[in-house]
């Protein structure tokens, strides 16, 4: 990535105050990095910028990046992780995302180019839809349903590689594909509908967890530090990837459940609802790509990591049982 002399070195964060972001500005911040975050809080909160928000190298401009993406003096790299990520969220907001995919992306590469300045984009394995091919690769093209109610998530995010791709070659702006799994950790939100917080809010409370479809399905849980180390271990390279970062430890949502149970101690009782349309039955990061480019691998365990994450439900997260929704 471009070097600023010493401390200087500038990193734009959009989507910095979501759960991913906040956790990258601080990551950022430790590691002597100035630090913009760009946000217009849709999902994200200033909540969990608070760490960041103390620190005098950080600056937090509210701001759609669907309509500009901006930032004053140097810049040595661009992280785009601005869209909706949750289905929840982008079954909710749909027009919203599909533009964070897209214009976003595209004001965020604008960015990056007018400052001669890396750019990281934080794809997702919804890029390979409900795949055919187990684990996925890099190599594997995917099998997205481009009209589903789902395609505002995947194609806004397979427009926005296509994009990423074409600064590169044809403008030369030094950019890097990641294909983000499954992450889970401290920041989600209770009511984000998304399979971790659902249940250990649910458990927490002492309510029966809810599984869409037969519990069957399958994922690959990465702890939120792990990714953020291979995040940053991507911006400081010059790979333009795409590279797939996520934990390949795979386990069916049921199994997932009665983890999460056991783990906060409660005999808890599972209610099936009835499957989301288009959701992928299996998900299995290959990473070996991000081993042997950035000697990147997970470190910590499902069941450490779900340790950590009900701690933080328990003792620090807003209104944990009060906001979670079923
Ligand atoms: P999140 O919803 O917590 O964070 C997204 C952030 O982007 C929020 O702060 C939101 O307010 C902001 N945002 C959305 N639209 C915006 C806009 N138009 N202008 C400015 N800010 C906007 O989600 P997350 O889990 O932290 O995901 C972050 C990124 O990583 C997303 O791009 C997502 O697609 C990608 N990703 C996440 C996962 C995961 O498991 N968490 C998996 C794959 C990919």
């Amino acid at each position: 990535m471009p070097e600023l002399d010493g401390d200087n070195r500038h990193v734009v964060v959009t989507g910095g105050a979501g759960f991913l972001g906040s956790h990258l500005c601080e990551r950022l911040l430790d590691l002597g990095y100035h630090v913009t975050c760009i946000d217009n809080f849709v999902t994200g909160s200033r909540a969990n910028l608070a760490l960041c928000l103390e620190n005098p190298r950080f600056t937090l401009f509210e701001m759609d990046v669907t309509e500009k993406v901006w930032c004053e003096g140097p810049v040595t790299a661009v992280a785009h992780l601005a869209c909706p990520a949750s289905p929840q969220d982008y079954l909710r907001i749909p027009l919203e995302t599909l533009k964070a995919g897209s214009l976003g992306t595209l004001n965020a590469l604008a960015l990056a180019q007018e400052k001669g300045a890396r750019l990281l984009y934080a794809s997702t394995s919804e890029t390979y839809g409900d795949p055919e091919v187990h684990p996925q690769s890099e190599k594997y093209w995917g099998r997205v349903n481009p009209t589903g109610p789902r395609s505002v998530y995947d194609e806004g995010k397979r427009f926005g590689e296509a994009a990423t791709m074409t600064y590169l070659r044809h403008f030369g702006v030094s950019t890097s594909i990641v294909r983000i799994f499954n992450t889970y950790g401290p920041r989600m939100r209770a009511d984000d509908g998304r399979a971790v917080p659902a249940f250990v809010t649910q458990a927490l409370r002492g309510e029966r967890l809810t599984i869409n479809g037969t519990g069957g399905q399958t994922r690959s849980f990465c702890y939120v530090d792990d990714l953020i180390a291979g995040l940053v271990l991507t911006l400081e390279s010059e790979h333009p990837g795409p590279i797939n970062l996520g934990n390949p430890a795979e386990v069916t949502i049921l199994e997932l459940a009665r983890t999460v149970a056991e783990l906060t101690g409660v005999d808890a009782e599972v209610t099936y609802c009835p499957a989301m349309q288009d959701d992928p039955v299996r998900r299995r990061p290959d990473i070996s790509l991000a081993g042997e480019l950035l000697g990147w691998s997970p470190t910590v365990s499902l069941e450490e990591g779900l340790r950590r994450t009900i701690e933080w439900f328990r003792t620090a997260a807003p209104s944990t049982v009060a906001e979670a929704s079923p």
